[in-house]
């Protein structure tokens, strides 16, 4: 179990001005910020960041979202951290996520869906690295 995750504020929120309210709920949840960083991704930067999903229908459109406006990249910790956030951010569709979570508070569809979270702890060390050095991190 580990205590890290990473996760991406996604261009919709970022976009309808949802950052400050959404990174309020993550560390009211508990959440300690190690690191964070405002950007805007290329489109080859978001190829490889969700090249997992490189041969799925949605994988250009998927891209193509990412792409279009700034996204919030972090590292969070908390006890439990994976899996803890994966509550707090609700269902990857927010027409099923549960009542109070950050999808169903301000997902619009499952492509448009607000935040990123890790799956795996594996994933949320890659996740990390692929965003931040070790100067940018403590
Ligand atoms: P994320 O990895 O962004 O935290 P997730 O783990 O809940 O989301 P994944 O299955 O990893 O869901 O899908 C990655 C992202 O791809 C989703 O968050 C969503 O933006 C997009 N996506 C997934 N399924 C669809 C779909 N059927 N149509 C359009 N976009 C989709
Ligand atoms: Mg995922």
């Amino acid at each position: 179990m580990s205590n890290r995750t990473f996760t991406m504020i996604k261009p919709d929120a970022t976009n309808k001005g949802y950052t400050g309210a959404i990174l309020d709920q993550i560390i009211k949840a508990g959440f300690t910020v190690k690191a964070m960083k405002w950007t805007k991704l290329t489109e080859e930067q978001a190829g490889l960041f969700y090249d997992i999903h490189r041969a799925r229908p949605f994988f250009q459109e998927l891209v193509d979202f990412m792409i279009s406006g700034p996204i919030v990249a972090a590292i969070l910790e908390k006890e439990n951290a994976v899996a803890d956030f994966r509550t707090l951010i609700g269902a990857t569709n927010p027409a099923q996520a549960e009542e109070g979570t950050i999808r169903k508070l301000y997902a619009a569809s499952i492509g448009e869906n607000a935040v990123h979270g890790s799956d795996s702890d594996e994933n949320a060390a890659i996740e990390g690295d692929f965003f931040f050095s070790k100067l940018e991190r403590f």
